[in-house]
């Protein structure tokens, strides 16, 4: 299981490109953004990798040598192969992205496109893709299972209510960002309910006590933030 937020692990990225230049260009910008990438530039190349190897997320052209990038991916999802795809399209052929998207790719990049733009959503692809495949949320020494509603700090279990527990699960999906008492108070209080945000503030320092004082930081003037 990787560690969603912390992201230490090494990302294997399978790009499929037979456009040597085009490949050479995006393998160095993927490289340069931290992951590990293996190339594949036929069809049949690319189906091998896929089945014989384990990838966290592949990019792929759809237009191949010897076999059509479609038709590899359809043989990936036949044999259960589950790992997010992004395929590659040139512009203005909006069938070819419906063929692949009904072949089983979770998103698509028009060709010509910009390095950092096949990053960001490369990088959304794996996220989301962790996050279905795992219902534990890790940051640090905190560890929140979505799916059993119990959390833990370094290792031992720590006691939440539902409220508290939304709280943390909200703060641990979005690490590294600032969130307002009202946006947290939105999330947490149905409409009818009073939305004081003093209360906000209330449950912030019972996690700090039940985790530690740093957990949570009180950003002044703008809300809190999880780093
Ligand atoms: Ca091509």
């Amino acid at each position: 299981m990787r560690n969603v937020n912390t992201g230490e692990a090494t990302i294997r990225v399978l790009l499929v490109e037979d456009d040597r230049e085009i490949a050479k260009r995006l393998g160095e910008g993927l490289a340069g953004a931290g992951f590990s990438v293996e190339h594949a530039y036929t069809g049949p190349d690319a189906l091998a990798f896929g089945l014989n190897d384990t990838f966290d997320a592949v990019i792929l052209d759809l237009g191949l040598p010897q076999m059509q990038g479609v038709d590899v991916l359809k043989a990936w999802r036949r044999e259960k192969r589950d790992f997010p795809v992004l395929i590659l399209t040139a512009r203005g052929t909006w069938s070819e992205k419906v063929d692949g998207l009904n072949a089983g790719a979770d998103d698509y990049v028009t060709k010509p496109f910009h390095v950092p733009e096949v990053v960001a959503r490369l990088n959304a692809l794996i996220r989301r893709s962790a996050g279905l495949a795992s219902p534990v949320l890790q940051h640090g020494e905190l560890r929140l299972d979505t799916s059993t509603g119990k959390a833990s700090f370094k290792g031992q279990p720590i006691e939440l209510t539902a409220r508290e527990f939304n709280m943390l699960n909200y703060f641990m999906h979005r690490v590294g960002r600032i969130i307002s008492q009202n946006e947290l108070a939105e999330h947490l209080y149905s409409t009818d309910e009073n939305r004081e945000s003093n209360t906000i503030e209330v449950y912030v320092s019972r996690l700090r006590r039940k985790t530690s004082p740093e957990i949570i930081k009180t950003i002044r003037g703008l809300g809190y933030r999880m780093d």
